[in-house]
């Protein structure tokens, strides 16, 4: 089944096709581990995450990276300002190294409570200073570089289409260049691709090079590892809306001057999560991170639920009352698939014919395929769960659904354990119910319930839920 994405280069809703027949490269530009990711950055890679999932449904094996920012990544997106890492580690006196380990482990961590796959690799930048180098040596002779006061920079006049991810051509005014303008750029767009170590200040994180001692632009890694790991034309590249003018058209410029190849195929862009109408970032003030999340009593994958109801190009206004909603919904969904009729002899999930197998697929795929509509596919479980179907109907499509949502339904459905005791008395409950004897039934409904488990009488007889709280 055809598979359609909104390519950021091309502005429209184009249809996939892989480099490779059964295998799909994709980047995901990774998190700059100078402070905990808050949940702006972590909408980044749920939205990765189900990208990875869906290609899968369609038989694709994903080849994944996400890189790790641990050097060069500068409070200013104009080659101007301190490094983050460096920053955070002289505010919080530790070692740049001790601060970009310290909050890559957050990341992971987070990320495995969203229930984001591991990618093929976490590659840190600091581990590829040497695969940085090699590319510049190769822009510098191609003629692409000239040096300044402060480093090597990318003479975008050299390139012809540089922009064009952004239509730079169109806008006039990009946010963030104009106002820290280096005099000495030879163009207004002209970016760094090394730095030289400043002379006042020893900085912890700098490397050889044959410029100079420094480090690298922060544009260059991803061009560098994406290239290292995945070739030098990739298949998706993804990230949030905020890398469209800057770095993504950095990452495209001197990658395709490097190697006179397309660099990536397909651009997708994550939009916003805002809070109070502002985009969420720490220079704001306004950050949540997922540990605020948990430690009001929020189950993380309520929250993953609460961002996949919203497309992943509209904006997202965060707000704990509609997370509280996203929670209720989320476990009412979790309570209405985690059962289990206790009463009939063989497990009828599996009884369900291939052929329906094959159609809930389809059906699943049809609303997927068409850019990721996470919104749709929730809104039509939400349909097959109300509808008259039978429990085992609605199970399998919850569970092949989940490939996709990621929302925890198939383990919980693994470890559904009801044990011999809970069955016992619905099997009373039943002799009670067909005696007429509703006091003696009522009074095992409610042993049952403090047990953690509701009973509820169904014309396929009586289904045992799970209770979510
Ligand atoms: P950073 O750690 O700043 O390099 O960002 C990591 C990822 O989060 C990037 O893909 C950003 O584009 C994305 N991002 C940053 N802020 C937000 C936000 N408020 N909403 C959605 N994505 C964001
Ligand atoms: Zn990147």
């Amino acid at each position: 089944m055809k598979i359609l994405f909104f390519d950021t280069l091309k502005r429209k809703k184009i249809i996939f096709k892989a480099l490779r027949k059964k295998m799909v490269s994709m980047y995901n530009c990774g998190p700059t581990v100078y402070d905990r990711p808050h949940i702006g950055n972590l909408r980044a890679y749920v939205f990765a995450d189900i990208l990875r999932r869906t290609l899968e449904f369609n038989g694709y094996r994903v080849k994944q990276i996400i890189n790790i920012t641990d050097v060069g990544h500068l409070t200013s997106d104009a080659d101007t300002g301190e490094d983050k890492v460096e920053k955070s580690a002289r505010e919080k006196k530790k070692t740049a190294f001790e601060i970009a380990r310290y909050y890559e482990r957050f990341f992971k961590l987070d990320i495995k409570r969203l229930n984001i796959k591991t990618p093929f690799k976490f590659p840190r930048a600091t581990d590829h200073i040497n695969d940085m180098i090699n590319l510049i040596k190769i822009l510098e002779k191609k003629g692409y570089t000239y040096k300044i006061n402060d480093g090597i920079y990318f003479n975008t006049s050299k390139c012809k289409d540089y922009g064009k991810l952004a239509n730079l051509k169109s806008k006039k005014n990009i946010p963030g260049v104009r106002v820290e303008f280096n005099p000495q750029k030879k163009n207004i767009h002209d970016f760094a691709l090394w730095k030289f170590s400043p002379p006042d200040v020893k900085r912890q994180m700098e490397w050889n090079s044959p410029w100079g001692k420094g480090f690298p632009g922060w544009h260059i890694e991803c061009s560098a590892m994406a290239m290292k790991y995945l070739g030098k034309t990739i298949d998706i590249h993804t990230g949030g809306i905020d890398h469209i003018d800057i770095h993504h058209t950095n990452e495209i410029a001197q990658s395709e001057s490097a190697t006179g190849k397309k660099f990536v195929n397909y651009w997708l862009h994550v939009n916003f999560l805002l809070v109070d109408g502002k985009k969420m970032s720490k220079s704001l003030g306004n950050i949540i991170t997922l540990q605020d999340i948990t430690e009001r009593g929020i189950d993380p994958l309520a929250f993953r639920y609460l961002l996949l109801t919203s497309h992943y190009r509209s904006l997202i206004n965060f707000t704990w009352n509609a997370l509280s909603s996203a929670q209720s919904a989320y476990f009412n969904l979790l309570e209405n698939i985690i059962a289990v009729k206790p009463l009939s002899s063989k497990d009828e999930i599996n009884k369900i014919r291939i052929e329906k197998i094959e159609k809930i697929k389809n059906k699943i795929l049809r609303i997927i395929n068409n850019d990721l509509d996470t919104p749709s596919l929730i809104a039509t479980l939400w349909e097959v769960i109300k509808s008259d179907a039978s429990l085992s109907y609605k199970q399998k499509f919850a569970l092949e659904s989940d490939k996709i949502l990621g929302l925890g339904i198939k383990e919980y459905f693994i470890n559904l354990k009801v044990n011999i005791k809970i069955l016992n008395l619905v099997k009373e409950r039943e002799k009670f119910r067909r005696q007429q004897k509703w006091e003696n039934a009522d009074r095992i409904r409610k042993i049952v319930f403090n047990l953690g488990f509701k009973i509820e009488d169904t014309k396929e007889g009586p289904i045992i839920k799970r209770i979510f709280k």
